[in-house]
């Protein structure tokens, strides 16, 4: 694999990387449903954006406070009926003005608890399945005023994202919107790791 001789690799990364199993078959029609998306995700015409909301499901600062804004206040006012989200979970409303038809809002962890944050991937990956959307983005979950590191949580983002591909055929696209300048490094050197090209 060319890919894992890339220097930029450190062992962190061989480590997180050893926790999937490529699987070259499955890959080939894989690979081409992942991109790296870099600017505002609020722009992004999917099926699905996912916020990366807090567990009031009030509108807040970074890209929360983006989308709520694109997609003006009935947005907030669908939220409010929802009753919060806690941590890890995920809850989907409707896009209002936004070009994406949904947003899953879902509540990362504040304390760098990695379960948790692969489970806003993993319920995120549910609702779009529940909901039989095709196409997702995914902002840095947690990464800017939650402050997860960014490394561990791009892993996190790309094997949650992999895994589920493999099992669910029926996802066409799944985008990583990259927003800050470390965060476009780090998954344009992961995502030959995640998502090889043979
Ligand atoms: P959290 O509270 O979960 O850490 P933040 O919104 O503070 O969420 O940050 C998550 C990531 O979203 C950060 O990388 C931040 O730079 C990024 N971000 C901020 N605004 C936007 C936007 N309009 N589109 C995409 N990403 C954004």
């Amino acid at each position: 694999n060319p890919g894992l001789q890339d220097k930029k690799h450190t062992n962190e990364d061989l480590n997180e990387f050893r926790k999937i199993k490529i699987n070259s078959e499955i890959n080939i029609n894989i690979n081409h449903k992942v991109s790296i998306f870099k600017g505002d995700i609020t722009k992004l015409e999917v099926d699905a954006i996912v916020n990366a909301a807090n567990s009031r499901l009030i509108a807040g600062g970074g890209v929360d406070g983006a989308i709520h804004r694109a997609a003006g206040p009935m947005l907030q006012a669908e939220c409010n009926t929802l009753g919060g989200c806690p941590t890890g979970e995920a809850r989907i409303t409707c896009g209002y003005n936004l070009p994406a038809s949904y947003v899953i809002h879902t509540v990362g962890p504040q304390n760098g608890s990695a379960p948790n944050l692969k489970s806003c991937y993993e319920n995120c990956f549910a609702l779009l399945k529940q909901y039989q959307l095709k196409t997702i983005a995914f902002p840095c979950i947690s990464t800017g005023i939650y402050g997860f590191p960014n490394r561990l949580a791009a892993h996190i983002a790309l094997r949650s994202a992999r895994k589920f591909l493999e099992d669910n055929k029926d996802v066409n696209r799944v985008i990583f919107c990259t927003f800050m300048p470390i965060d476009v490094d780090i998954y344009e050197t992961l995502m030959q790791m995640y998502f090889p090209v043979h």
